[in-house]
């Protein structure tokens, strides 16, 4: 009925206006037809209902056409004529006539229209003595035919049917005219009675008889003034004017309407048979145009009805086929999902409320053994795997399958809610990843295998490495004695020159020369002395005993050692070591390897114009960090090489030995720390020893 888009804004606008010019051509035709049809049918009708007038009132009149012709045949009439002169008694009998007949008056006419006799003889409105000889009908009458002349009476002034006949002598000249008059107000009365309005006009169409007094004596269409003229002179109707009604044609019908005071009427006209007269039946236009407006109305309503009908079908329609649409999309939908179900890698079970297995895919029932025929039935999933948890939150568990006549299987499983409401639906995903575990456990043993081949080689490693320290150990060794054969064939060549002059000197017994001799000699065996206790130090004859030792106590015997060495210059050190602070070391080896630092520094700034020594010591982290810094000479690369080297020293004579920071060195590896150092040339050194801190339950 309307394209598929009709429901787009504009589309809608249009449909409306459209329906509503049809509600509106609907309401127009069926105003205009029906109006149309309702005068025809009052056409109709009116015809019929003015027959029934029609022949009512000729039955009424024919009584009367034969009676004037009637009474002329009294001869008592004809000698009255003969005396022609008035006559009371015939007047009388004519009353009485006309008592007996109905009629309203009777009266005669001499042969010149003089009234003789007349059944009002005694009125004040007698017709004797009058002369009638204007009238139509006396001219009809005279002339020997009936006349027939509906007029207001001249004398009465009251309306009439006149009936006339001419009296005859036996010779059959006219001697007078006999004249009977009808009241045909009865008439009218009964028209009005049935609720009707009817007008009977005589000839120029002027009204003489109507329902409705305003249309008395008016003429339903103009008069020429010939007409006018006529009517003037025989008074049918009186003095009234005939003045012509206002009339029309209908437009749309052609059927005559007049306005009588105002009111439309729509004029259904007969011909009177026999008489020259129109029987007119008036029904007020207003009438036919309320009947057709509710016809239309009607019309329109029922046209209204259909439209909606026919949207509320056609909405019904697009609903069912909208339903029917989204029914199709479902089905696939499912159909889809069953596909995508049954074809997944997964096995995926339905749950309903209560965690039982509603449905499960062929992966599932593969998986679990399930034959066809217990598929339909309710599981309990604590059947198919264990641990098994009601909890639907999306979470991946682990658990063992089951399935009948095999051993039971590792699983991954996932509950999760599809459906919320009453009909609560959870979705099962299980994974069999025996497969899996399988390649992990082959993983873990390659792994592990790797681990063996890494510890293997890592083993033949360390071999190779120790053959290599071991060479490297025996090469220092080399090297050491070559140093060692050299710091002590020095004093020991001197020693063995002192030896000979001491023998000397003794032989020539110069006392003072031998005692000279004999104290150089002692200087260089203590110096032989001092290298051999260092080199015990040196060789790691040690015992190590770690503790946790407080840093000031240390610091403080350390100045007490050096005491004699800063008696001068005691001020140039300043230490920051917070109170109660601990290492873990040998305080013997930490006092050793301070009195060294502290030693070199104080050479070291022996030159400086403002010497300084600053020790400090910080925890950071699971060490301490005791720091010695001057701002002595510094170092140079080379030196800075050399620095750990057994022997290495820049001090002059019997100073240093060079074997202090390497042996400081040694220490901190029996005690698990470090020595680093760093040093500007001309400005300054810092040496800094890192210590394992005391734990705090310690
Ligand atoms: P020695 O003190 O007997 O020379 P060490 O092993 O203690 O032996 O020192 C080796 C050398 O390192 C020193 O001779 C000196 O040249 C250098 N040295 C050590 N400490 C410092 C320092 N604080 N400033 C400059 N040079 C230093």
């Amino acid at each position: 009925m309307f394209p598929a888009d009709s429901s787009r804004p504009s589309h809608r606008k249009a449909r409306q206006i459209a329906l509503a010019f049809l509600l509106l051509a609907t309401v127009s035709l069926s105003f205009f037809l029906s109006r149309n049809l309702l005068i025809k049918h009052n056409g109709v009708e009116s015809e019929q209902l003015l027959q029934a007038f029609e022949s009512a009132l000729l039955t009424a009149i024919d009584k009367y056409v034969y009676f004037p012709a009637i009474l002329t045949a009294d001869p008592r009439f004809q000698r009255m004529l003969r005396r022609n002169e008035r006559d009371d008694e015939i007047s009388e009998l004519l009353n009485r006539f006309n008592q007996a007949a109905g009629s309203d008056e009777i009266f005669i006419m001499n042969a010149e229209g003089l009234t003789l006799a007349s059944s009002n003889y005694r009125d004040a409105t007698s017709f004797v003595g009058h002369s009638y000889a204007f009238r139509p009908y006396y001219a009809d009458a005279v002339a020997g035919r009936t006349g027939f002349y509906y007029a207001v009476g001249v004398t009465t002034g009251k309306a009439g049917l006149f009936i006339s006949a001419p009296i005859r002598d036996n010779s059959g000249r006219i001697l007078g005219v006999t004249v009977v008059k009808l009241d045909l107000t009865p008439q009218q009365a009964s028209w009005s009675a049935t609720g009707n309005r009817i007008f009977l006009s005589g000839p120029n169409d002027i009204v003489f008889l109507a329902s409705d007094p305003a249309a008395l004596y008016r003429a339903l269409r103009p008069l020429e003034q010939r007409v006018m003229a006529e009517l003037k002179v025989t008074k049918q109707y009186g003095s009234a004017e005939s003045k012509p009604l206002p009339a029309e044609t209908d437009a749309w019908s052609d059927a005559p309407i007049v306005d009588v005071d105002g009111v439309r009427l729509l004029l259904y006209s007969r011909q009177v048979v026999g008489q020259p007269w129109r029987m007119h039946r008036a029904l007020p236009v207003a009438d036919v145009n309320t009947m057709a407006a509710l016809i239309s109305a009607a019309c329109g309503g029922a046209v209204l009805l259909l439209i909606v009908l026919a949207l509320y079908y056609r909405e019904a329609r697009q609903k069912r086929r909208t339903e029917h649409r989204l029914l199709k999309v479902i089905e696939e939908s499912d159909a889809h999902q069953r596909a995508i179900i049954q074809n997944t890698d997964a096995g995926l079970m339905t749950l309903n409320e209560r965690f039982e297995i509603r449905e499960m895919n062929q992966k599932a029932a593969e998986l679990f053994g399930v034959e066809a025929q217990e598929q339909g039935a309710s599981l309990d999933p604590t059947r198919l795997l264990s641990p098994w948890i009601n909890a639907p939150d999306g979470e991946v568990r682990e658990a063992e399958g089951y399935r009948p006549g095999c051993a039971s299987f590792p699983i991954l499983y996932c509950v999760s809610l599809i459906r919320t409401g009453p009909d609560r639906e959870y979705l099962l995903t299980v994974h069999d990843v025996s497969e899996l575990k399988a390649a992990q456990a082959s993983l873990l043993q390659a792994n592990e295998e790797l681990e063996a081949r890494v510890e293997e080689r890592t083993q033949a490693l360390r071999t190779t490495q120790e053959a290599l320290m071991q060479e490297r150990k025996l090469a220092a060794m080399g090297r050491m004695s070559a140093a060692i054969a050299h710091e002590l064939n020095q004093p020991l060549t001197a020693l063995v020159s002192y030896v000979a002059m001491g023998r000397l000197y003794l032989e020539q017994e110069q006392k003072d020369k031998s005692a000279a001799t004999l104290d150089k000699m002692d200087a260089l065996v203590q110096r032989i002395a001092r290298i051999s206790s260092q080199l015990k130090s040196f060789a790691g004859i040690r015992s190590v005993d770690i503790r946790p030792t407080a840093l000031q106590a240390v610091m403080r015997y350390v100045e007490e050692v050096l005491e004699h060495k800063l008696s001068q210059q005691r001020s140039i050190i300043r230490t920051q070591i917070p109170e109660g602070l601990q290492v873990i070391a040998d305080q013997h080896m930490l006092e050793q390897v301070m009195i060294n630092l502290l030693d070199n520094a104080i050479a070291a700034v022996k030159s400086a114009v403002q010497p300084e020594i600053f020790v400090a010591a910080e925890p950071r982290g699971d060490k301490v960090m005791i720091s010695v810094r001057d701002n002595g000479e510094g170092m140079d690369e080379e030196r800075m090489r050399h620095l750990f080297d057994p022997f290495f020293t820049t001090k002059t004579g019997s100073e240093g030995l060079g074997l202090g920071l390497a042996i400081s060195y040694n220490l901190l590896q029996d005690m698990h720390g470090e020595i680093t150092v760093t040093s500007t040339p001309g400005e300054g050194s810092e040496f800094t020893l890192s210590l394992p801190a005391v734990k705090q339950h310690d």
